[in-house]
């Protein structure tokens, strides 16, 4: 499974080159160590980011492909050079070829319910969710919602969350498909990993407010360059061929994510 992926889209815009060499030169480098020594069964991160643009909200695997910023086309690059890997086996015959799952990741957040294990963002984060955990732990004063003149219900943009346990069984039921019938003649094939419907901005600062008690100080701010209104997955293809659904809450995400946060008031620390 390669994780080896660095995620920010507004450095990537400030550092492309950092972002080309980690995320596709490095991609690159293992596939040629992985043929080598002739292990060729693949899981990959991939984002929903690879479809672009799309004119549809609810992604399905076969929609044209298209990157808007150098993260993006990091991952779209990574996914072309994964596919002609696998498209080249077949073309020689060869014996072992490549099996590839190209895994599409919504919006993964929450934490290990155990609060043992979660995210750590460096700096001030990027994403929603450590954003409201840390205005309500009161380590950040308040959340900037970016735009709330959205053609969506409120006004806010809207995205598929997933807990990132259910996101963790989806890579190991793609693991699993790909020793079985369905790549047994390899393949390179994409999977949505989302739950399949999507919440505002709103909703998740209601709902995280619900299920913690915390009040979350907000003010409505202008747009972030680059969001989309809204989009989330077409989960189905997941759940034909790798048996994977996402099972946990909304509810669950936060209290998760919130068990985690209190915690770590200020962050992770190795040595408590
Ligand atoms: N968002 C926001 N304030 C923040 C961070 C994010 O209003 O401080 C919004 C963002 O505009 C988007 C949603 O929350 O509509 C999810 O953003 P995130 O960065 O978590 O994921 P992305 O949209 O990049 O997939």
């Amino acid at each position: 499974m390669h994780f080896a992926g660095l995620k920010a889209v507004g450095e990537s815009c400030t550092k492309p080159g950092l972002y080309y060499h980690n995320n596709v030169y490095g991609t690159l480098v293992l596939t040629e160590a992985m043929a080598e020594a002739n292990v060729k069964q693949l899981v990959f991160s991939s984002s929903a980011t690879v479809y672009g643009n799309s004119t549809s909200v609810q992604y399905v695997e076969d929609f044209p492909l298209a990157a808007i910023n150098p993260y993006g086309r990091t991952k779209l690059m990574v996914e072309d050079i994964l596919r002609d890997l696998s498209a080249a086996d077949t073309l020689n015959c060869v014996e072992n070829p490549w099996k590839i799952a190209l895994l599409r990741y919504f919006n993964p957040i929450g934490a290990h319910e155990s609060g043992l294990i979660g995210e750590d963002p460096e700096g001030i984060p990027n994403n929603l969710m450590p954003y409201i955990a840390q205005v309500a732990i009161g380590k950040l004063p308040q959340l900037s919602i970016f735009g709330n003149d959205y053609p969506t219900p409120d006004g806010t943009g809207i995205r598929d969350y997933i807990h990132v346990v259910d996101l963790v069984k989806g890579h190991v039921k793609a693991l699993a498909a790909l020793t079985g019938d369905s790549f047994q003649n390899g393949a390179c094939k994409a999977y949505n990993l989302g739950a399949g419907h999507g919440y505002s901005v709103l909703e998740m600062v209601h709902t995280f407010e619900r299920v913690t008690g915390q009040t979350i100080n907000y003010k409505i701010a202008p747009r972030r360059a680059g969001d989309l209104a809204e989009y989330f997955a077409n989960p189905e293809l997941a759940l034909k061929e790798l048996n994977w659904r996402a099972e946990k809450t909304l509810d669950d995400m936060i209290a998760d994510t919130w068990l985690w946060q209190r915690n770590n008031p200020k962050g992770y620390d190795a040595n408590s």
